[in-house]
């Protein structure tokens, strides 16, 4: 850890948000000297995605030893991808261990944000108020549950639910399950459940390209052997990263078809050597190319699907009664429990919270037409404001973990000169956030994204919302930040 001047000590932040990007922004900025920081958490636990997402076989498809923080890696995985509950203990146990828990105001949901005077004044829902120079905006992604607009939805008489707000409380066994979609979520459901539930009925809109992930246990030896030389996670880390990188999120951004080619090759193979009746086949298969939508990975879902009790209704959803889910047909499919797995609001950020910059000018007016951020982590006009995972980023082909981590650096970067007294505040100019969204959508013409596909990676625009580059690009212009780019006071 840097030692602390007077200077550092009086620099103040707030962080929105107690998941993964919100225990990694405390444990830099302590390590970068600063020590007046707090985490705003609305929740009553941290964790973030993984405190709220508690369905059955929820893992992370990205292996363990690559999705965790590189300055704490975990010997005691039991997986190569393991499940969420162990990911959600990781992160609360590294809190614990760097002194972050006791930096968090929990149940502390923050409804305000004005920056006025050179500093950011908070304002919470239970009225608690916090005035700061730095606001570190950590909350997430994928947090905004995503109900479907089907009619007839709360006419539904059983426990009907979203993956993200799973109830526990309700007995699946012998019941008649439905689960609405087929992203990620929806198959590690499947995945999970099928042979515990009566009947599984999966309404699929759109079929999915699955990448065969074999996901061993790891042996008490090799557990043994990573405690006594974390070296051995370490090059487990480097290799499962390098691979990644190289390959698949290459792929996507489209600098290596071979790469591309890989993929598809692989996850047909998958389809046509694991699927057996050849009409299921069929219902299984995309006719989009593979890694447009977000990739699934799962060694599950076709056996659960071919299970006798499983049924794959590709029918379109005519409405939901109280007694189940009617499709065009006109068959009705009685339920007795309706899962949504229909996914997230993903341009929502910092929103509902209510954010106000210069001149009186909210982040609603500033994104009316959608959100977007210089080099994904700066808004014109919010100054002393970092998004962490916000728009334009690299979801979906990065570990969401490392960009987190750049955008901090890159950030600290802009705060040591505030630190230094070259300026108090920055702000990026609106010229450089117009330049870079014009050549970012230039160039998500060459992606994957764009080749066919409805997905919640593209806007209101059908323009891919991320970064289409790759991921050493996004390190070397993030690498330092260009005082050119930005207005500062
Ligand atoms: P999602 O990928 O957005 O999938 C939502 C599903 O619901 C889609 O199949 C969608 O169909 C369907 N759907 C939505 N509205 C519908 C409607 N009105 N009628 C019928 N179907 C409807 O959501 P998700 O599965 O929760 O995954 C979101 C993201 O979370 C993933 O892409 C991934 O980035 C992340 N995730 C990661 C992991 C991991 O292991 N790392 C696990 C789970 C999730 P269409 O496809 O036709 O739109």
């Amino acid at each position: 850890m840097t030692k602390s001047t007077a200077r550092q000590q009086e620099l103040s932040f707030a962080i929105i948000g107690g998941g993964m990007a919100g225990i990694l922004s405390a444990i830099k900025l302590r390590d970068a000297g600063y020590t007046q920081f707090r985490i705003y958490e609305k929740a009553d636990r941290l964790g973030g995605t993984w405190r709220d997402n508690r369905y059955p076989g929820i893992a992370c498809d990205v292996p363990s030893h690559s999705y965790c923080y590189d300055f704490e890696p975990n010997p005691e995985w039991s997986h190569t991808c393991a499940p969420g509950g162990e990911i959600l203990e990781y992160f609360e146990k590294v809190a614990e261990k760097h002194g972050v828990t006791e930096k968090v105001v929990f149940g502390a949901e923050v409804s305000r944000l004005a920056f006025a005077d050179g500093r950011w004044h908070l304002e919470c829902q239970d009225g608690r108020k916090d005035v700061v120079d730095f606001v570190v905006a950590a909350t997430g992604v994928l947090h905004h549950p995503r109900y479907p607009d089907i009619p007839g939805l709360d006419a539904f008489a059983g426990p009907c639910f979203h993956t993200a707000r799973w109830d526990h409380s309700v007995p699946l066994e012998g019941k008649r399950l439905g689960i609405i979609g087929t992203g990620s979520t929806a198959i590690q459901v499947v995945g999970a459940i099928t042979d515990k539930v009566g009947l599984l009925t999966q309404f699929q809109r759109t079929a999915q390209w699955i990448m065969p992930r074999p996901n061993p246990a790891y042996t008490e030896e090799e557990k043994a052997e990573f405690r006594r030389n974390p070296d051995a996670m370490r090059r487990i880390r480097d290799e499962q990263l390098d691979i990644f990188e190289h390959g698949f999120s290459s792929a996507v951004v489209g600098e290596n078809p071979e790469a591309l080619r890989a993929i598809e090759a692989l996850t047909l193979a998958n389809l046509e050597d694991n699927v057996k009746d050849p009409v299921l086949r069929e219902k299984l298969r995309p006719d989009y190319q593979a890694a447009c939508k977000r990739l699934i990975m799962s060694d599950n879902y076709y056996e659960a699907i071919q299970r006798p009790n499983a049924e794959l209704v590709t029918d379109t959803i005519d409405r939901i009664e109280p007694s189940g889910v009617r499709t065009a047909s006109g068959r009705l499919h009685e339920l007795d429990v309706l899962v949504l797995a229909t996914g997230f609001k993903v341009d929502q950020f910092l929103r509902p919270i209510e954010v106000i910059g210069y001149q009186g000018v909210t982040l609603e007016q500033a994104w009316i037409e959608r959100p977007s951020a210089y080099l994904s982590v700066c808004v014109p006009g919010f100054p002393n404001l970092v998004m962490l995972n916000g728009p334009n980023g690299p979801v979906g082909n990065f570990s969401l973990i490392d960009v987190a981590d750049i955008q901090l650096e890159y950030f600290l970067q802009l705060v040591a000169c505030v630190r230094e007294g070259e300026f108090r505040q920055f702000s990026a100019t609106p010229e450089a956030a117009e330049r870079f969204e014009a050549e970012r959508v230039e160039a998500t013409s060459k992606t994957v994204w764009v080749s066919g596909c409805r997905s919640w990676y593209l806007d209101d625009r059908g323009v891919p919302a991320a970064w289409p580059w790759s991921m050493q690009r996004f390190r070397d212009v993030l690498g330092s930040p260009d005082l050119n780019d930005f207005a500062v006071a």
